[in-house]
């Protein structure tokens, strides 16, 4: 007797996480890892969180904290957010955000919200294997975003069409994207909004590392331009997806969605269903957290993810033999790197791990079609400098047997 045979249709596209299993595996601390994706814990506000847990479970407001709460989540912290976001130039209120279990809850919610079997996401090739894990249960189909393609959005819904559905959105991460760590200009995010628009379809923008900017300007969110256009969220098609993994911490798992009330109303019901509401006390705290000074913290973590990023940059410049090419990011978590066509990064992998005693992720994951087979993510914000250092050198070593000078 096996269960198997009653498993849903949906199941079948749902597969073990790649990076999830491969992080299993690098415990042993000879291993130097650029594999994970995760803040340096070392800068936590650890400090800040004791205390606003201990303020949040004193006599008088554990009543609170331990109890229930509404599924758009603790007004407080909404409403926070809703002036972070206007500073940002997303004129909105408290009733245009919602508070989620980290914003990989809001993904999932927004593929529900969204795909019917059949449908069409464009996603970027590559682009966040989390979204893909989300997206899959909804059994959607995937076309290739690319905001410089000469593809007319008529190209676009003929293909769905053909494929059974329509294009019900654009996902994509502007800044620092994971796993690029390209940015997208002003005028590129204008080309996605321009074909969102042409294809009457919404634009799923996340924000997940916007806050973690090393160098040059920002760029105004997706949702800011739409809103200088539309003049009322309430009119936008985009819908921002927020976090404070990266900033406070990914454990407490808070993130947020900023939309039209009447995207936000339907994603309250997808929240009572799931999980009735995100963690009272974790809210609370983080809403204290940032209040007591966010933009500090942020500094904090800019100035040091800076070290670390430009200290990755000047050892690839020095170690990559030639052939070898990768992003320059200015902001966020991690560098990409594209390899001769013909060299395999999870064969790389194995024989770094193996040889040198260096992790990182094969690209293939993080493309819709499985393609990218010679690209890999390298993730600065966890090694040490040092670590840094001399695993890129290791690397560089490996990657000169198979591209000699
Ligand atoms: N989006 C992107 C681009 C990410 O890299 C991540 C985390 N790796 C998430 C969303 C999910 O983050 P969280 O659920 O912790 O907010």
């Amino acid at each position: 007797m096996s269960v198997d045979q009653f498993f849903a249709s949906r199941m079948g596209r749902m597969k073990a996480s790649e990076i999830r299993e491969l992080l299993k595996l690098l415990d042993q601390p000879d291993v130097i890892s650029f594999a994970g994706g995760i803040p340096d814990p070392a800068l936590f506000p650890a400090a800040a969180f004791r205390d606003a847990m201990a303020r949040a479970l004193a006599d008088g407001q554990a009543g609170v904290s331990l109890q229930y709460s509404t599924s758009e989540g603790y007004p407080p912290l909404r409403r926070w957010i809703a002036a972070h976001m206007r500073e940002l130039g997303v004129e909105c209120g408290e009733d245009n955000i919602l508070i989620t279990s980290g914003s990989q809850q809001a993904l999932d919610y927004l593929g529900k919200l969204f795909l019917s079997p059949g449908d069409t996401a464009l996603v970027g090739w590559p682009t966040y294997l989390g979204a893909l894990g989300a997206f899959n249960a909804y059994e959607p189909n995937y076309d290739r975003l690319d905001p410089n393609s000469n593809r007319t959005a008529a190209d676009f819904a003929a293909q769905a069409e053909a494929e059974g559905g329509r294009v019900k959105f654009a996902y994509l991460s502007p800044d620092f994207a994971n796993p690029t760590g390209v940015t997208l200009t002003k005028a590129e995010r204008e080309n996605v909004l321009q074909m969102a628009r042409d294809l009457d379809c919404t634009v799923i923008e996340d924000a997940a590392y916007q806050s973690l900017r090393y160098d040059g300007d920002s760029v105004p969110p997706i949702l800011a331009l739409e809103m200088q256009q539309q003049g009322d969220i309430d009119a936008c098609r985009t819908i921002y997806c927020g976090s404070f993994s990266k900033t406070l911490s990914p454990g407490l798992r808070i993130g947020w969605v900023c939309a039209a009330k009447s995207v936000i109303d339907k994603m309250v019901l997808l929240k009572q269903a799931g999980d009735l509401h995100t963690p009272t006390l974790n809210q609370i705290a983080v809403a204290e957290v940032v209040a007591d000074g966010f933009d500090d913290h942020v500094d904090t973590l800019r100035n040091a993810y800076r070290v670390k990023r430009d200290r990755m940059l000047a050892a690839l410049e020095r170690h990559m033999p030639d052939g070898v090419d990768w992003t320059r990011p200015e902001g966020g978590m991690f560098v990409w790197m594209t390899l001769p066509k013909g060299l395999d990064a999870a064969e790389l992998l194995a024989e770094a791990l193996r040889s040198v005693r260096v992790a990182f992720v094969p690209g293939a994951a993080f493309y819709a079609d499985g393609s990218g087979r010679n690209t890999l993510r390298l993730n600065f914000s966890s090694p040490g400098p040092e670590q840094i250092e001399e695993g890129i050198t290791r690397l560089g070593q490996v990657l000169r047997k198979h591209l000699p000078e």
